[in-house]
This record gives C-alpha cells, sequence and structure tokens, in this order.
C-alpha cells in the first residue's frame, strides 16, 4: 500500500536509481545526520571495524535508501537490501547473515514489520555478531551457534514508535530524516535536470521544489513530469511559467497539496466541521488506509501546520481553512 501511494513503475524506479546521489557530500539537506555519519565512518573505518547499526526513520522518499548504499559506499564495503516483510522466517534472516563479507551493510527497509521470531535471532546477531537457530523439528531438533562477520545494520522504518524497545536500543545511531527546504529541494532538482538533460531555469526549479511537499522523490518524479509538459506544449525549456502550468495540469496546487491532501484536509474541515476527528473514522471518510493517512500525508501536513494531532484526534487549524478559504466555525475553533 505504502508503494502504491509513493509509487512507480519500474522505469520510473530505474530512473530513481540513476538520480540518486553516491557519496556523502552529493547528499544534499539532512546536515545533522550527514555531519554525524561523517565522523563516525570516519572513526569505524580507521579503527578497521564496522559501522555502529544505524536506523533511519522518516516519511517515504525523504533519503532513507539513499543514505544506507552511501555508507556502505563510504565504508568501502559491500550492501544486501532486504525488508522487513519479505524476512518471514528466521532461515531467511540467516542466509543473509551467513553471506555477509565483514563489516558489510545489511539495509533492512520497513524493519518494524519484521515478525517477532525473526526479530528475536536478531538481537544476538546485532549485539555479539552471533545467530542462534534451530536446525530440524521435534525431538531431533538441537540449536546452533554461529559466529557472524561484523556487519553493520542499517534499517528504515516511516516511525521510530513502531519499533519494539528491545529493537530500537540496538542501534547505536538514530536519526529522523526532515522534510527539505525549498532551497535544499530547488538543489536536488537541478542536479537531476543535469542528469535528465533537462533545459532548466533556476525559477522553474524553485518553483517544482516548492510544491514537492519537502520530498526528493516527488521533486524528481514532478521534474520528470514537467519535462514533458515542457517538450509538448513548448520549447523544451522549464521555466517558471511552464513548471506552473504542468503543476496545475498534474492538480498539484501553489503550494504543493496533491488530490490526496486536499481530499484530507476538505473531509476534517467539512464532514467533521474542523474535527477533532479520529484517524479511523478519516479513513473511512476518504477511502484511504490508516497507515498511508499516518506515514505518507500526514506528516507533512502536520509539518506545515495544517493539521494537529490531538488526544481527541485530528483538528484542522485555521491555516487551513484560511487556504481553502473556509470561514471559521462560529464558535472558533475547538
Ligand atoms: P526513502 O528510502 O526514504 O523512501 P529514497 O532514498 O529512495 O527514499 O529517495 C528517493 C529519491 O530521492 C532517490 O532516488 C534520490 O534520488 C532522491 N533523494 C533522496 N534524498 C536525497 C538527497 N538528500 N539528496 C539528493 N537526492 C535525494
Amino acid at each position: 500500500r505504502l508503494i502504491n501511494a509513493t509509487a512507480a513503475s519500474s522505469q520510473e524506479e530505474l530512473l530513481e536509481r540513476a538520480l540518486r546521489p553516491k557519496q556523502l557530500d552529493e547528499y544534499v539537506g539532512q546536515e545533522k545526520i550527514r555531519g554525524q555519519l561523517q565522523i563516525f565512518i570516519e572513526a569505524a573505518r580507521r579503527r578497521h571495524e564496522a559501522l555502529d547499526h544505524v536506523l533511519l526513520f522518516g516519511p517515504p522518499g525523504l533519503g532513507k535508501t539513499t543514505l544506507a548504499h552511501i555508507i556502505a559506499r563510504e565504508m568501502g564495503v559491500g550492501l544486501r537490501h532486504t525488508s522487513g516483510p519479505v524476512l518471514e522466517r528466521p532461515g531467511d534472516l540467516a542466509a543473509l547473515l551467513t553471506n555477509l563479507e565483514p563489516h558489510d551493510v545489511l539495509f533492512v527497509d520497513e524493519i518494524h514489520r519484521l515478525s517477532p521470531v525473526v526479530e528475536e535471532i536478531l538481537y544476538p546477531a546485532l549485539e555479539d555478531y552471533q545467530l542462534d537457530i534451530m536446525i530440524g523439528e521435534g525431538p531431533s531438533a538441537r540449536s546452533v551457534k554461529l559466529d557472524l562477520p561484523p556487519f553493520t545494520l542499517v534499517g528504515a522504518t516511516t516511525r521510530a514508535g513502531m519499533l519494539t524497545n528491545p529493537l530500537r536500543d540496538r542501534f547505536g545511531i538514530v536519526s529522523r530524516l526532515e522534510f527539505y527546504t525549498a532551497d535544499e529541494l530547488s538543489k536536488i532538482v537541478t542536479r537531476s535536470a543535469g542528469l535528465l538533460s533537462v533545459l532548466i531555469r533556476p525559477e522553474g526549479a524553485l518553483e517544482i521544489a516548492r510544491r514537492s511537499r519537502g520530498t526528493p522523490r516527488i521533486a524528481n518524479r514532478l521534474l520528470r513530469r514537467v519535462r514533458d509538459f515542457a517538450e509538448v506544449k513548448s520549447n523544451g525549456q522549464v521555466t517558471l511559467q511552464v513548471a506552473d502550468a504542468a503543476l496545475s495540469m498534474l492538480d498539484v496546487d501553489v503550494i504543493g497539496l496533491d488530490i490526496m491532501d486536499r481530499k484530507l484536509l476538505l473531509s476534517v474541515l467539512e464532514k467533521f466541521d474542523g474535527g477533532p476527528v479520529g484517524v479511523d473514522n478519516l479513513a473511512a471518510a476518504i477511502g484511504e488506509e490508516r497507515d498511508t493517512i499516518e506515514d505518507v500525508l500526514e506528516p507533512y501536513l502536520i509539518q506545515q501546520g495544517f493539521l494537529k494531532r490531538t488526544p481527541r484526534g485530528r483538528m484542522a487549524t485555521m491555516i487551513a481553512y484560511r487556504h481553502f478559504g473556509i470561514a471559521l466555525p462560529k464558535n472558533g475553533l475547538q
């Protein structure tokens, strides 16, 4: 579901991969984690050790996978990519772990979706590079201990709150990725345009940046759609006017809210009189999964001040009323 909401045909995935920065100094923004990683990577390299385990959390498209690849590259090691739901049985994880080279990075996306039995065998692997598995079944079953090479787990999740405490505690480096500023996204769009040989004016790049929900994946995707528009409707150059016309056609409004954002906010404003409304009611009202609301839609709307999370549910803010030109309730906001 999450994949659908953020997502991409396989051709888009290929393009996305091509646009991925490969080194830490090409990675735009996220100053805090970038500064930390620079030091920790350098220190681990000097000591000839594996980097400590890293947990990255934040909404989809902010650069978690990209950062995992950069970590491996900067450490000069290999990377294995898997995800929580794919590792169904302990043996699936054991097979991956026993195939690692010393200091390799194991990237586990959606790590909050690991099954409890798999998570259980991950603990000693993370702590002591030890694997403790049962072989066989019934009376002949026996437990086998294996030494693993030192490795680095890079875990990614949309919300750190969904991880169990014992798992979270085993990461030495924990970092939340933030939404990007328009200036940062503008740099990303300009770089991507260069790689895709798209002619773009600085104002065109900034317009795409401002309307990309603070998210590099969306910025890159909108750039490709705007390029199509520029080629067909204009002379191929992405100017401010071309970007604006293309984004309006794509139903991205002037501040970058898309159809789903507007549907959610209008539902809170109109169907629920501004809230408070529980997330399950909201999910039913707009026909969207609860997880998509919590992981994809809400974080940006909250960060931008359109929506508030209160103990009684979600509430629209004054900014939301103003954006849609809807009169405030007579008795004010609850
Ligand atoms: P996530 O794993 O968080 O869903 P990704 O790492 O797949 O996000 O990033 C999505 C796309 O956005 C990548 O293709 C990459 O090109 C781009 N991107 C993400 N973060 C950055 C960044 N800091 N600088 C430049 N490009 C970025």
